[in-house]
């Protein structure tokens, strides 16, 4: 292939498609991911202009909550057909990046504010996907965790919390489900333009995870394409040709090693290979049994939030006073590149009516403001009826991809209603349509029943109504913790950033990680979601072995209807050496539907690689040795049951240096010997300055000693003699 042509195939045909040069085919990419955006007339990626009719499944806000791997696995088959119906190649998702501030205006197109439920949940859905002859594209690649000033602004990040928090979700996609494309980012890491950035696309996503597809530019995202090749790019998207010369002519000039190009035009050569095999699985998509599959996996992504009194679920023969507009157009995807065009909607005042006899229907708010609508008749009709059933959230131009929110605020006109409506009707409903975190705790003050459905997908309205009749019994958790105030969110004072930096100044706190550090109070936890029925955790049995930490626990369905509940398993590491948060997430498992008073036991494995912190002194990962608190619970502020195992830590390499202080030297055997033998250890508790001497020489580095003292040489032969400082706590 010539230079000319092997160029060629990195810079697409046009907005959806890649070049066909020679047996390379040409492939069409398309949105996603919840569902199959296809344009075959105008294209656009703000989702303004049409595409043809797909199945809109739940965004990745109302899918993580349903902590249900098989389920997502499922959604992207399903997916997988559609695109292939569609002559779509590659499907642009999951998008796994970390919730990091309720406020982001695209959280509703990811999973978690945590690492290991987005990592699980995403991978789940690109092996669905995949299998039906699929690509996916892993994005957005990475630390892109706000969308204002996005193709401007550096994410200023430490690498603890870049390895642990951001990256590890894409870590674990890549690892175990292989994605055969990832989209890197629009925004700047650390000053560098994630499209041009060596570090991430090449020796972290390549060489360290052995990642073995096609690395696409978001749309848009490529600044200057020969150093973004250099970097690690294959392919720039959308397809503009104007940037090919320069690469030809990069190369000519010895500039830009023809290496590079080799490397994307065969990347791009096997990706189509990929597609080509992929083509031939071609099954045709059942849609009804699409719709079907969106109503089971929406009905799984409700959280019940609060039920007092047992409320819920509804008598099909009470009377119902429905209210809100979303009750009739309902609020169920996201705006911006992920919109899709649905196959057909259920709309939950339909779907009420069809459980009960005697329901009103009154709207009670506007979501845009276009017209003041009087509260009095929806009012009067909660009070005439048995129970009130009330809609809130936001509407489409209240969050969107492409902006971030002020605040999170519940919209006032919709809370002044349901205080007026609570007032008169004591048995009231509050059903939640949103995209990002709002601020509950106006609506649980007043409400004695919540259901959160977050978004949904085109079949939300008959899950809702599944769930309120109790057709289904809820089990879906939050994956983001819902504060008391916007002010305690750990990345509050960092967000948006100004001047195109944004210091993720919370390092590792993030989400439950950063409330949990501080102890403070919440609306409702990560983890967080109630059952109709209610459920025993007992018998946790841990133990560790050379590759990691096996857990079992026992759940009984200890209420009087079948219900399925699922387990979040922490751990915690109390006596840690470096700052760690109370507990992590580790591993979830859900039960099967429970009859009354059946038990289930359900074990989670925990790498021991899992286990591990980033070192940012040796730049490694570090298992810290000892005794690891294992704990299983229904939400991060609900731990049932605890125990805990011994685990074998790593010795931190670190040769001694002049800066390395005593206490540091006094971890390795012998140098605390020698060290001892100079009269230094942190045995002797002399107060003779009235303080603690062994603690404040611990500080010291071994190279200021002499100030202290001791002779130049003995210190020269400590720290030649050199050692190794260890975790902290066994190895
Ligand atoms: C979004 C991507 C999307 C692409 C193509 C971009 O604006 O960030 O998520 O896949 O457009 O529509």
């Amino acid at each position: 292939m010539s230079l000319a042509d092997k160029v060629s195939l990195g810079s697409g045909a046009d907005f959806w498609s890649t070049e066909s040069v020679g047996s390379v085919a040409k492939m069409i990419m398309t949105d996603g991911p919840h569902g199959i955006r296809r344009q075959t007339g105008a294209s656009d990626h703000l989702g303004l202009a049409g595409s043809e009719p797909a199945t809109c499944f739940p965004p990745a806000v109302g899918l993580g909550q349903s902590w249900d791997v098989d389920l997502t696995r499922r959604v992207g088959e399903a997916l997988g057909r559609e695109a292939r119906a569609l002559d779509a190649d590659v499907l642009l998702g999951p998008g796994v990046n970390i919730k990091r501030d309720p406020r982001c205006g695209r959280n509703f197109e990811y999973f978690s504010e945590d690492p290991v439920v987005s990592g699980i949940l995403g991978a789940a859905w690109v092996n669905g996907l995949q299998s039906a002859g699929v690509g996916a594209s892993l994005k957005h690649f990475a630390l892109n965790n706000a969308e204002h000033d996005r193709m401007r602004s550096s994410s200023d990040v430490d690498l603890r919390p870049m390895r642990e928090i951001y990256l590890h979700a894409f870590s674990h996609v890549v690892r175990t489900a292989s994605p055969w494309t990832v989209m890197c980012s629009y925004n700047r890491i650390n000053g560098e333009l994630a499209s041009q950035n060596r570090w991430l696309l090449t020796e972290l996503l390549r060489d360290e995870w052995g990642f073995d597809g096609v690395v696409v530019s978001d749309w848009g995202a490529v600044a200057d394409r020969v150093a973004a090749v250099a970097a690690g790019l294959d392919l720039e998207m959308p397809g503009r040709s104007d940037t090919n010369a320069p690469i030809v002519a990069a190369v000519e000039a010895g500039t830009l090693d023809e290496v590079a190009v080799d490397r994307a035009a065969s990347n791009m050569a096997a990706l189509a290979a990929r597609v080509v095999d992929g083509r031939a699985e071609a099954v045709a998509p059942d849609l009804e049994a699409h719709h079907s599959l969106a109503r089971e996996v929406a009905a799984r992504c409700i959280v019940l939030l609060k039920n007092d009194g047992g409320l819920l679920p509804l008598s099909p023969d009470r009377s119902i006073a429905v209210i809100g507009p979303f009750a009739q157009t309902p609020r169920y995807q996201g705006g911006g590149s992920s919109h899709v065009n649905p196959t057909r909607l259920d709309v939950p005042l339909d779907e009420i009516r069809f459980h009960a006899r005697t329901v009103t229907y009154n709207r009670g708010f506007t979501t845009d403001g276009s017209e003041i609508e009087p509260q009095s008749s929806a009012v009067a009709a909660a009070s005439a009826a048995d129970v009130a059933v009330v809609f809130l959230g936001l509407g489409e131009g209240q969050e969107s991809e492409g902006f971030d929110r002020d605040d999170i605020e519940v919209p006032q006109d919709q809370l002044e209603l349901l205080t007026a409506i609570v007032g008169v009707q004591p048995n009231t409903v509050v059903v939640l349509a949103h995209g990002g975190v709002l601020r509950l705790a106006p609506v649980a003050d007043a409400a004695p029943a919540i259901l959160d459905g977050a978004l949904l997908g085109q079949a939300g309205g008959a899950a809702i109504a599944d769930v309120l009749f109790g057709v289904v019994n809820p089990s879906a958790r939050l994956t983001e913790t819902v504060p008391i105030r916007l002010q305690d969110c750990p990345s509050y004072l960092n967000f948006p950033g100004e001047n195109s930096h944004v210091r993720y100044g919370e390092g590792i706190f993030v989400g439950y990680r950063g409330y949990d550090a501080r102890d403070l109070p919440v609306t409702y936890p990560f983890g967080h979601g109630l059952s109709y029925s209610t459920f025993e955790y007992s018998d946790l049995v841990v133990a560790s072995h050379e590759s990691g930490i096996i857990a079992h626990v026992t759940v009984t369905n200890t209420g009087d209807r079948s219900g399925r509940e699922i387990v979040q398993f922490y751990t915690s590491k109390l006596d840690s050496v470096i700052a760690r948060p109370p507990r992590e997430l580790k591993g979830f498992a859900a039960t099967e539907v429970l009859e009354p008073g059946s038990a289930e036991q359900l074990s989670v494995s925990i790498n021991r690689a899992d286990l591990a912190y980033w070192e940012t002194r040796t730049d490694g990962w570090i298992v810290e040795g000892g005794s690891y608190e294992v704990s299983a619970g229904a939400s991060s502020r609900d731990i049932r049951v605890t125990s805990s195992a011994d685990v074998e830590g790593d010795a931190v390499d670190i040769a001694f240096t002049a800066d390395t202080t005593v206490g540091e030297a006094l971890r390795d055997p012998a140098a605390a010997k020698a060290l001892g033998i100079l009269g230094l250890s942190l045995g002797t508790d002399d107060d003779a300055l009235g303080m603690d001497t062994a603690r404040m020489m611990a500080d010291i580095p071994l190279g200021r000693l002499k100030a202290f003292g001791m002779g130049q040489d003995e210190i020269d032969a400590i720290i030649a003699r050199g050692g190794f400082i260890g975790s902290g706590s066994g190895g």
